[in-house]
């Protein structure tokens, strides 16, 4: 493949507009075979190469001054098979296209996030969850792997013929080569009831065990001011509140199996439906998010020194503070690898000075071992990563096994993972 089929550079910016860079080519190909060819052409050359997902991370995960791959036109569900639930998709198909063609064939994805935007590999490259305390992330549900390696040979990786290099890939930030398609365990079609109410922060630290027990789903925004809400497009929740306070509250939410057909009730706040109609909520590209992984049996004292935080040292910083559940998985740079988890995420707003606050929250979470999201601002740096990650000398050896010249690393991953 010459120069020119690797199409003209161009500027890239992601979803929030916090991280842009130039690169020399992109190119959108259609197939695996159009993907290898652009990744073997510009490896021939030298190049770096990433792959852009939706652009969702505010991390500099995506920068290359190289080949920028995306996957949007090499999109959709490759394969089914019934008998064991197995669907097999290309990496660029977004999670919310996933959803609908699952509901039409009478599947389920286990879990997924608050949005359904992101690309499938995009996602689950970076660790991304939803919450529930006996839930993995959704790259716990990849049982096999196609991966583009430098030359533009592919790499199939199976749950069966190769399961470790597979736990490897699952959270590897393009790092062990652009990943082609994706096969998932689904399981038969499941609807979700939704509740959601407010409720005072004590009250809501008296029931966090029991709730996080009970429940499939549960997780809670914590809100400092009444602004809080409309930050980050939460409903008023005034007329299902257990509190006549509007301060200092936590919106809560817990989400169940339910045999119930479809119904929204009490202004949405009770609400059935298909999963994957339930799981994502509504955003503005309005905050520059943090997010960590705390031990779970940390999680409610690391949350009590981040509110203390907010309610004295840094009062200006009032986006509402997101929790939830993860369960430990076997990624070897997952954020919840072996270690179940709670997420504690704050964001700065765009446009105030939110650094020290962000590096305050740091400080206080990395008291408790946390690992970060890889998608989302943090300040983990190679020193912290043998400690954080069992597995990272593993990685970083396979890395270099797989690709030699870096050609998938940029200067962020170089830090970390070089
Ligand atoms: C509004 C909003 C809501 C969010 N909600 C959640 C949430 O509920 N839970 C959560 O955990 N996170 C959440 N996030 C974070 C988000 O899910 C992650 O940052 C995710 O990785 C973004 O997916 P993306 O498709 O945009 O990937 P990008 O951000 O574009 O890329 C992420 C990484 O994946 C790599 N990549 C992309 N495609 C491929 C491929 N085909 N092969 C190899 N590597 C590839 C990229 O190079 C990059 O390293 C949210 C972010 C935003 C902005």
């Amino acid at each position: 493949m010459s120069n020119t089929t690797l199409g003209p550079g161009g500027h890239w910016r992601n979803w929030v507009g916090n991280q842009s860079f130039v690169a020399r080519h992109m190119a959108t190909p259609e197939s695996e075979a159009e993907l290898a060819a652009c990744v073997a052409a510009a490896t021939r050359q030298g190049l770096g190469v990433r792959v852009a997902g939706s652009g969702h991370s505010f991390t500099p995960v995506v920068a290359t001054s190289g080949l920028l791959l995306s996957l949007e036109k090499h999109a959709g569900i490759v394969s089914v098979d019934r008998a064991s639930k197995r669907v097999t998709v290309k990496a660029g198909t977004r999670i919310g296209d996933i959803g609908r063609a699952l509901k039409q064939m009478g599947l389920s994805l286990a879990n997924q996030g608050d949005i359904d935007t992101q690309a499938l590999a995009g996602a689950l490259s970076t660790g991304t969850h939803g919450t529930g305390a006996t839930l993995g992330n959704l790259s716990s549900q990849v049982v096999g792997m196609r991966l583009v390696q430098p030359d533009g040979s592919i790499l199939d990786l199976t749950a069966e013929q190769d399961a470790d290099r597979l736990l490897a890939a699952r959270v590897s930030l393009g790092m062990l080569g652009p990943i082609s398609t994706i096969t998932l365990q689904t399981m038969d079609a499941y609807n979700l009831k939704e509740i959601v109410w407010r409720d005072d922060f004590e009250a809501c630290m008296e029931r966090h065990d029991e709730l996080a027990a009970s429940n499939r789903h549960f997780a809670f925004f914590w809100c400092p001011v009444p602004e809080s809400r409309h930050l980050y497009c939460l409903g008023d929740t005034s007329s299902v509140s257990n509190t006549p306070r509007d301060y200092d509250v936590c919106e809560m939410k817990t989400m169940n199996f339910t045999d119930a057909a479809p119904y929204t009730r009490a202004g949405g706040f009770e609400k059935v439906a298909y999963s994957s109609e339930i799981y994502p909520i509504e955003y503005v590209a309005n905050f520059h998010e943090l997010e960590y992984a705390v031990p779970v049996a940390h999680g409610k004292q690391a949350l009590r020194e981040v509110r203390e935080l907010m309610l004295t040292r840094h009062r200006n910083c009032i986006y509402p503070v997101e929790y939830r559940f993860t369960a430990a998985d076997s990624g070897w740079i997952s954020p919840f690898f072996e270690q179940d988890s709670v997420t504690i995420s704050v964001s700065g707003g765009p446009g105030i000075d939110y650094w020290d606050y962000l590096r305050d929250v740091d400080a206080i979470l990395r008291r408790y071992g946390s690992r970060p999201h890889w998608g989302k601002l943090h300040f983990t740096n190679a020193d912290d990563m043998p400690r954080l990650f069992r597995r990272h000398a593993d990685f970083v050896a396979l890395r270099r096994r797989l690709d030699p010249q870096g050609h998938f690393l940029n200067d962020h991953l170089r830090n970390l993972f070089a």
